[in-house]
């Protein structure tokens, strides 16, 4: 019997298997394709501080992105580039809301026409994902369908395990109400170029260091209501990118490869990143959770053993090692501070709806 069995070999599944391996636990990846084929590979990957007014989000994200990018550094050196990245404003009126983001950055500063971030880097998604997978124990290729705890451990199949994590990416595998994954489309390009720059520039869309006459490109983002398996629209999201890499590198580009997958991204952008609770049981328990009282989350009831790590949105590549990291300690029954990424935020926000519903019907 395995400690931790992961489902999804994506970012978000190999750093918790990863994460969970540093911890000394056994692990098994469960991955129903190739991994070349999910979003984690489509992705640029471009790894950067968020560029933005100060929120709870961009302070995660800037969390995140100092731990992940030491992390890579320390476990997956060759695959990193740090690069540094240029980001430009499209016109003036954005020229002024830059200014005030930089005022008080810790990352970001105003240098040759745009803005400047020294750590930034670029990781090879593939080979990094690769590589941080021949760390588990084990590693099936099949689809997790019927997944249930019995006799003290998960059962996947034949697999046996204390924790199940699921990390299925843009496809919820669980049925609780208050958990909604959205997928957002998107396409990345890899590009032969005469000439580029040896850092990373974004201004619409980003641009990767020049290396060996190619550069990436990306990425595109078209919300799942607009996607209908149609060449004709990645066609012209494809001409966009081309258009706009065009306009920054000041030359043609001939693109030589094209990357697909979709995002899975929560309602407010925070991962989920902890224990599922069970919705149905919690509320028959604590039922005045409906009428907004608070509540101690030790109290709710939880799925046995089975964690979520999942909903990265456009930033799993600087998000996931650090959550990934936090959910091997909550596992562990380890302190994690980061109360955001648990699931009850999301729970307790679906109860608040409920109350809202009822007042609409009284
Ligand atoms: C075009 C593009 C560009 C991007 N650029 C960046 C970037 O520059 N920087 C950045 O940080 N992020 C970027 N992202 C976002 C990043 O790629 C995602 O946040 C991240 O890849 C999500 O990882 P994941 O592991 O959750 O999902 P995925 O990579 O989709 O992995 C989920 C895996 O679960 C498997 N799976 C699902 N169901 C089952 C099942 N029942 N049984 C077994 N396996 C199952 C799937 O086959 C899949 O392999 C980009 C994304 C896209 C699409």
């Amino acid at each position: 019997m395995y400690d931790v069995a992961v489902v999804g070999c994506g970012i978000a599944g190999v750093t918790a298997a990863y994460q969970a391996k540093l911890e000394g636990l056994s692990t098994v990846i469960i991955e129903k394709d190739d991994p070349t084929c999910n979003a984690s590979s489509a992705a640029g990957a471009f790894l950067s501080p968020k560029f933005g007014p100060k929120s709870s989000y961009s302070s995660l994200v800037n969390r995140a992105f100092n731990y992940s990018v030491d992390f890579y550094k320390k476990n997956f050196d060759e695959f990193l580039h740090v690069c540094g990245m240029l980001r430009l404003a499209r016109d003036k009126e954005e020229e002024a809301k830059c200014d005030s983001y930089v005022e008080d950055s810790d990352f970001w500063i105003k240098k040759d026409g745009g803005y400047w971030c020294e750590n930034a880097a670029t990781i090879s998604t593939f080979e990094t994902i690769k590589k941080m997978a021949s760390f588990a124990d084990n590693y099936y290729k099949s689809e997790a369908k019927d997944f249930y705890y019995q006799d003290d451990c998960w059962n996947i199949g034949d697999i046996k395990a204390k924790h199940l994590i699921l990390a299925s990416g843009a496809r919820l595998l669980l049925n609780e109400p208050y958990l909604y994954v959205k997928s957002i489309f998107g396409q990345r390009l890899e590009a032969c170029v005469e000439k580029g720059f040896d850092f990373s520039v974004h201004r619409k869309c980003s641009i990767g260091p020049f290396i060996e006459g190619k550069v990436q490109i990306g990425a595109s983002h078209i919300p799942s209501w607009r996607y209908q398996d149609s060449e004709t629209l990645f066609g012209e999201y494809r001409d966009r990118l081309i258009q706009e890499a065009q306009d920054i590198l000041q030359s043609k580009i001939a693109v030589n490869a094209e990357y697909r997958g979709f995002r899975s991204s929560t309602i407010d952008f925070f991962p989920y990143c902890g224990q599922v609770i069970n919705a149905k049981e919690t509320l028959a328990k604590i039922p005045h959770l409906i009428y907004g009282a608070a509540a101690d989350e030790k109290e709710f009831i939880y799925h046995k053993n089975l964690w979520l790590h999942q909903g990265h949105g456009a930033r799993g590549f600087v998000l996931a090692p650090y959550t990934a990291m936090h959910l091997i300690r909550q596992i562990l029954n380890k302190k994690s501070d980061e109360n955001e990424i648990k699931l009850v935020r999301a729970f307790i926000r679906y109860a608040r709806k409920a109350k809202s519903k009822l007042r609409e019907f009284a």
